[in-house]
């Protein structure tokens, strides 16, 4: 581990979640020195999060040996369009925030210069900085959880759009008369093919009576079903499972397929609970899904590739956000 003395050369990262906040700090070469998880408990209100991301972060920087005033910035990776600039969360549905200063409230308790930026978009710089995208400059990152989430890197920066709400790709419809989203829509591609879209089909046929490995290993019950479990099941022949990763295959090709139409991109990075815990398997047959449904053109020389930081690509591009935005505000 990487000796702490020098000022200045810290920052930390913390990724916000509806469940969980994971807090660490990370040294100026991205060594994670030292990190935690905490729960969100987004019932008792915005102030108590703060305070609880505060603690953590107090906490945390204890924990990797190093001063308090070695902290150069805090990066912060949270749900939901915010404002990159004022650091406010307009809309957070899993934290039930509604324009929440969430930038302030933690420079006001942290006393250090802190940086928010939606969460699929840090982890997309992570994995451009320092994982599968580096030296890409036009790259899409899709992280398949408990919905479908996209960040879009144009000319090598994060591109946010007018209203900060680029790269919504989970609201792409891929089927008319669909699913309902948690959105209001039918069909968008979060609703056919997010984790929580596979666990309904299976809860569905559990409910016919389907039986196999799965069903063992969870009782059928919705929130045992996690990205592990499926993949275990898979392993194991599930045949139940292995249909519904075909489906999935399908369904990410096709939203791969739009995008790289839409946008042209390099390189297309999958990341998140599903895509890692299926590997290599589902990458490839994503990959065939996405030749059926891709303009020939657009997709020529397009990679698409599993990410390479996995869980800690929120971190790490929390570090990366807080680097990026102290150097801008040194040079300016
Ligand atoms: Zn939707």
């Amino acid at each position: 581990m990487a000796e702490a003395t020098q000022d200045g050369r810290y920052t930390v990262g913390v990724d916000l979640g509806g469940t969980n906040i994971a807090v660490a700090v990370v040294d100026d070469v991205y060594t994670v020195m030292a990190g935690q998880k905490v729960p969100t408990d987004p019932r008792d209100g915005a102030e108590a999060v703060a305070d609880r991301i505060a603690e953590a972060v107090g906490e945390v920087v204890g924990q990797a040996g190093v001063r308090a005033d070695s902290i150069r910035g805090v990066g912060v990776g949270a749900p939901g369009p915010l404002d990159p600039e004022s650091g406010v969360v307009s809309f957070a549905p899993n934290l039930n925030w509604h324009n929440v200063p969430l930038k302030s409230m933690l420079e006001s308790r942290l006393s250090v210069p802190t940086f928010v930026e939606n969460d699929v978009n840090v982890g997309t710089l992570g994995e451009l900085r320092l994982g599968a995208g580096k030296g890409a400059k036009q790259l899409i990152g899709v992280f398949v959880g408990t919905g479908i989430g996209g960040g879009m890197v144009l000319d090598g920066e994060l591109y946010r759009g007018a209203n900060f709400s680029a790269g919504e790709v989970g609201h792409m419809i891929v089927k008319t008369g669909g699913p309902r989203c948690g959105c209001g829509n039918r069909g968008c591609w979060e609703a056919v093919a997010s984790r929580q879209a596979i666990v309904r089909r299976l809860v569905r046929a559990f409910r016919r009576g389907a039986r196999g490995p799965l069903y063992k290993m969870t009782k059928g019950a919705p929130s045992k079903i996690r990205s592990r479990a499926l993949s275990r099941a898979f392993l194991d022949g599930d045949p139940l499972v292995i249909r519904e990763m075909k489906r999935e295959a399908k369904y990410l090709g096709m939203g791969v397929a739009n995008l790289i139409n839409l946008f042209s991109p390099q390189m297309v990075i999958l990341g998140g609970g599903v895509v890692e815990a299926m590997g290599d398997w589902l990458i490839k047959r994503v990959r065939r899904s996405t030749r059926r449904y891709a303009l020939a053109h657009a997709l020529e020389g397009v990679d698409i590739v599993a990410s390479a930081l996995g869980d800690d690509a929120g971190i790490l591009g929390c570090a990366v956000l807080a680097n990026g935005r102290l150097s801008q505000m040194a040079e300016s």
